[in-house]
């Protein structure tokens, strides 16, 4: 059991309560190898923190050559002396301790930093200012506290220096939203209460499928443990929130698949908190076809496609630590024929703005000369990132562009539009690899994921190694046939009348 709550702890409780609990008390040689890409984030995350200390041009105390009991030894002095900025200290206090990169007097107190290597908030865009992230809140919520106690806070506004050269602060005394009207602080008080309890095993954890369990070093095991349980959160969609508020009602896949709906029923609502009856019905539905050997999947409404000779399967690639798009990968075909299809591609070779630039130009004159065509893509990703493009090089197409460009006339997200709204699959989620790996598809790579791509670019840009260059393009191909796969895989999916 350990005798001192961490940031760390905070943050990993926040991205999956299960983790924390596999951390501290899982088998360690049940645990998978930390992927490439989960290494090249460390690895990013060190180097940025070390270049913005270099260009710091202000006088700083740096400890970071010191570790435990000394380096927190020396913190301490440093704060009796009143010392204007201290990197990489170590502040505890009872059963709290954190190392915050950055701690800076302010009057008679301090207030605490970390240096992330990501953007300070989330969901920044035109439309709004973002927000503060959740993982990052709770880290300085814990130095903040641990200051507190030990009677040294200058308040609760600790900061964030990001990616983009930003201070940001984290006011945290503010409510989480304008919907979620509970403060910052408040949220990490109940997150640190039950970080307390999974660390005193007064608090039972349970594994949850979801998006983020593809770069978590537990995931073959809690795949294991799901299936073994036969967990709900093997339906799609139905999440770990949503799991909760049922299990002790509907512990399995099986058993809401028998389940008589109707017991659940009060008034006009079902029992469970934020499930609708509509909602409960459609879980339903795909427990039944994950739980009947031999489902098949299937429509559930009529779909009507847009019609051309000439089809476009589109899928980008972007490396979000350097906030590049470097590849627009496309698969043409016409007149439906496969014999006819081609790859087209626009790959930055060096990661600036010029390359990035060129390989959008010359994709957008790609798509103006295949007009009139149909253009498949899957999830809206590829729609945000282009509008992004366009904003930030207005000189290569314009706003109205866009809109032509993405017209559900001529465009389609097979996602979005159709898998998500139109289709049922048995199935434990609707990624492109997980359908299109339904429908027999394989990936000629014997990893592929777009997580693992970006780290085939990174060593690509500073190796310039043709072979990995040739894998990026063939992942990427293998994507846009992926998207075809699967828009031929729905065309064939027969409609269930009575859904
Ligand atoms: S694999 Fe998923 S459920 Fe398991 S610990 Fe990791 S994130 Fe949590």
């Amino acid at each position: 059991m350990p005798d001192k709550l961490s940031a760390n702890m905070l943050y990993n409780f926040v991205k999956c309560p299960h983790r924390l609990t596999l951390d501290l008390f899982g088998d360690y040689l049940k645990q998978d190898p930390i992927s490439s890409f989960v290494k090249l984030l460390w690895e990013k995350g060190t180097d940025f923190e070390k270049q913005v200390i270099k260009g710091l041009e202000i006088p700083f105390l740096d400890l970071s050559f010191y570790s435990g009991i000394e380096k927190e030894k020396r913190t301490k002095e440093a704060i009796d002396n009143g010392v204007e900025l201290i990197y990489s200290g170590r502040i505890s206090t009872g059963n709290l301790i954190g190392e915050p990169d950055l701690l800076r007097r302010d009057g008679n107190g301090y207030i605490s930093g970390d240096i992330k290597s990501g953007s300070g908030l989330e969901g920044e865009s035109d439309l709004s200012e973002g927000k503060p992230k959740i993982h990052y809140t709770v880290q300085l919520a814990l130095y903040t506290d641990i200051l507190e106690r030990l009677g040294i806070s200058a308040g609760r506004n600790p900061f964030i220096w990001d990616i983009h050269g930003r201070e940001i602060e984290y006011d945290l005394n503010s409510p989480q939203s304008t919907r979620k009207l509970e403060s910052w602080w408040n949220k990490y008080k109940s997150c640190l209460e039950e970080v307390s309890k999974i660390a005193n095993h007064d608090l039972k954890t349970l594994p949850a499928y979801s998006g983020i369990c593809k770069l978590c070093h537990w995931r073959t095991y809690c795949l294991k443990c799901l299936r073994k349980t036969n967990d709900l959160t093997l339906i799609p969609e139905l999440g770990r929130s949503k799991r909760d508020v049922m299990i002790n009602y509907l512990g399995s896949v099986a058993e809401l698949a028998q389940a008589n709906l109707n017991q659940f029923q009060k008034g006009g609502k079902t029992i469970f908190p934020r499930v609708g009856r509509d909602t409960l019905e459609k879980f339903q539905k795909r427990a039944i076809l994950l739980s009947k050997s031999g489902s098949k999947p299937y429509l559930k409404g009529q779909i009507t496609l847009p019609e051309a000779d000439l089809e476009l399967f589109f899928d980008i690639e972007t490396d979000p630590l350097r906030d590049i798009c470097y590849l627009h990968g496309f698969l043409e075909r016409r007149n439906r024929d496969t014999n006819t299809e081609r790859y087209v591609a626009f790959f930055s070779d060096q990661p600036n703005e010029q390359e990035e630039k060129l390989a959008f130009r010359q994709a957008w004159e790609f798509i103006q000369k295949s007009m009139p065509c149909v253009i498949y893509y899957y999830s809206p990703y590829e729609k945000t990132q282009w509008k992004k493009l366009q904003e930030k090089y207005p000189d290569v197409m314009s706003e109205d562009d866009i809109v032509k460009m993405f017209n559900p006339e001529c465009a389609v997200d097979l996602y979005h539009d159709v898998v998500k709204k139109k289709t049922e699959w048995p199935t434990n989620d609707y990624s492109i690899k997980t359908l299109a790996s339904y429908l027999g598809f394989h990936w000629r790579d014997e990893s592929p994921s777009g997580a693992e791509s970006i780290e085939w670019y990174h060593r690509w840009v500073e190796t310039g190694d043709e072979n990995i260059k040739k894998r990026i393009l063939k992942y990427n191909e293998d994507d846009c046939i992926a998207t075809r796969v699967l828009l031929e895989g729905i065309h064939k999916l027969p409609l269930l009348q009575s859904y």
